[in-house]
């Protein structure tokens, strides 16, 4: 069995938490450059931080231990075993 992974940045290859930024806060922090990428929410501070911008405004992050993200796997896993 592969090991379930999360997310992997795209800017700093590290297993980020999920979050959500709303959209006017998310494109003016990741720019045309990350827009469509999926960065871990320490880049998009940093890229916030470069830019002047207070990017934790409406800022949700969504923290999942691998515990817990291998739970969901298994769950899904064994659902799919029934069919
Ligand atoms: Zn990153």
């Amino acid at each position: 069995m592969s090991n379930p992974t999360r997310q992997v940045c795209a800017r700093c290859n590290r297993r980020g938490w999920g979050f959500w930024s709303p959209d006017r806060i998310w494109n003016a922090v990741a720019g045309v450059i990350w827009r469509n990428a999926d960065i871990c929410v320490f880049c998009f501070g940093e890229l916030g931080d470069e830019k002047w911008i207070v990017w934790t405004e409406g800022l949700k992050i969504r923290p999942m231990s691998m515990k817990a993200q291998r739970e969901f796997v298994d769950t899904l896993t064994e659902e799919h075993s029934d069919e």
